[in-house]
């Protein structure tokens, strides 16, 4: 398997990487298995983050043992030293580590800098000199923010949303990233699950020696289709270019990434999924929408009281509540288009 040095982290990570967010969904038993073959096939790089509630715990269990082998990355939402403090010590914990890879202010309102009265960059450099974290890095939603992190010089990887919708100007963030010496992770590569021509952006990856996706992955069957892609990368050509475009024309610009950064919702919506609903129904299998838990879901968003916390917190400026109502609209009626009985 390919591997590019993670710029001046020094780190040598695979391309593909693990992106372990959505293993929070995988029974434990099942994410085990998952993490193992990906571990077996080649992967050494796993992204994960306190904020992925058991995301942690899942790698420790699965990777017991094996610390040696893995290149592993956490971050934290900390505000301030105490809040970081905290969360690192929760999940060196989780993790069964002493020390990390990769630690990385975790989607930062602004960027963390040396005596800015938080004292959150200094713990991180504090901690890289004592070893216990390696490098440090900076995730974000924001390309004003995120360019203002590569300007910086503080950090040694950037991790941003990129994949085949990513406008010319994201694009060239890979770019300020290869000349500045910073490692480039690719999140949210299929869109939080939105683009499903997996070969297209995997294609489209390709492109860019430089930046390493982490794809995130949930079932045995999504990773043997990326552990093949991997074997024989597809090529980017006109072609591909098509397909690219068509899977950017069909999602639009106000579609739900399924990031949760909207959360927590004081009426306890599952705005995450429920904002994207539509979609999600027509390219999984609907009928895994029918159990009770998902109509307690649909029936509690369509109780939004229009607070309007989430479409506040949303790093993609998106009219959440229109969203969520629209989506539960939509699932009502394709579910009755279905024959399936609705309790609301
Ligand atoms: S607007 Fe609706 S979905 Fe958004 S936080 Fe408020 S109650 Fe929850
Ligand atoms: S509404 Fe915005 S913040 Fe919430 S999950 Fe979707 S993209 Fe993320």
């Amino acid at each position: 398997m390919e591997k590019i040095k993670l710029g001046k982290s020094g780190l040598v990570v695979t391309r593909p990487a693990f992106g372990a967010l959505p293993i929070q969904r995988a029974p434990r038993d099942e994410a085990v298995k998952i993490l193992h073959r990906a571990l077996d096939a080649g992967i050494n790089f796993f992204d994960t983050a306190r904020f992925y509630t058991d995301s942690e715990k899942k790698l420790g269990t699965a990777f017991k043992g094996l610390r040696q082998n893995l290149i592993l990355a956490s971050k934290s939402f900390g505000p301030d030293r105490a809040g970081i403090e905290a969360d690192l010590k929760v999940s060196l914990s989780e993790l069964g580590t002493d020390y990390l890879d990769l630690y990385q202010f975790h989607n930062p309102a602004t960027v963390p800098r040396p005596g800015d009265g938080t004292g959150r960059y200094e713990l991180l450099a504090e901690l890289k000199k004592k070893g216990v974290i390696r490098s440090i890095g900076l995730t974000n939603h924001s390309l004003a923010l995120a360019g203002q992190a590569v300007e910086s010089g503080l950090f040694d990887t950037l991790q941003f949303p990129f994949s085949l919708i990513s406008t010319a100007e994201e694009q060239n963030l890979a770019e300020a990233c290869r000349k500045a010496d910073m490692g480039f992770i690719a999140m949210k590569g299929l869109s939080g699950g939105l683009i499903d021509d997996i070969p297209a952006a995997v294609a489209f990856m390709g492109r860019f020696d430089n930046v390493v996706p982490i794809w995130g992955v949930q079932s045995m069957d999504e990773l043997d289709e990326f552990l093949e892609l991997a074997q024989a990368p597809p090529a980017w050509d006109a072609g591909m270019a098509a397909r690219a475009r068509a899977a950017k024309e069909a999602l639009g610009s106000q579609f739900c990434r399924g990031c949760g950064y909207c959360l927590p919702c004081p009426q306890n919506i599952d705005i995450p999924n429920l904002a994207r609903m539509a979609r999600l129904l027509r390219r999984s299998p609907w009928q895994g929408y029918t159990g009770k838990d998902w109509m307690d879901k649909m029936e509690r968003g369509a109780g939004c009281i229009n607070c309007g916390a989430c479409s506040s917190r949303c790093p993609y400026k998106l009219d959440t509540p229109a969203l969520i109502a629209s989506n539960v609209d939509d699932y009502k009626q394709f579910m009755r288009e279905m024959g399936v009985r609705l309790p609301f």
